[in-house]
This record gives C-alpha cells, structure tokens and sequence, in this order.
C-alpha cells in the first residue's frame, strides 16, 4: 500500500498516511487518505483537480532588467 508523507493537522506534524479500503471503488483515484498514526481522515481531492496542477496563466511578460 502506498504511504504518503503528509502534514496531519490533528498529530500537528508530519505524519505517513496511506490509503484506507475504498468503499467507492475508486482505487487508486481514491481521493481519501488516513493518518497511519491517528486515524484521521483528509480528502486529497482538491490537490487532484486537474485545473490545480499546472499554471493557471503565466506571468505576465517579464521584461528583462537590462
Ligand atoms: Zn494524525
């Protein structure tokens, strides 16, 4: 099972969390994680959204300091 290495606001620290069963079948897509250490449960979904994950616009045009 994959282990990911997350900040769990509920430990106040960094914590491995892995993936619990699914009940949704959603395999891997599963946007649910639990802390290994307490248990508790955040939702991964927002940092999947497509939209997220790359540059929304680009900076505008910098102009080099010449
Ligand atoms: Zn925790």
């Amino acid at each position: 099972m994959a282990v990911t290495i997350r900040h769990c606001s509920t430990c106040g620290d960094e914590r491995p969390f892995e993936r619990p069963p699914c009940a949704d079948e959603h395999g891997d897509l599963c946007p649910e994680l639990a802390c290994a250490d307490c248990g508790a449960a955040i939702l991964i979904a927002a940092l999947l959204e497509p939209w997220q994950s790359g540059p929304a616009e680009l900076p505008a045009a910098s102009s080099r300091a010449a």
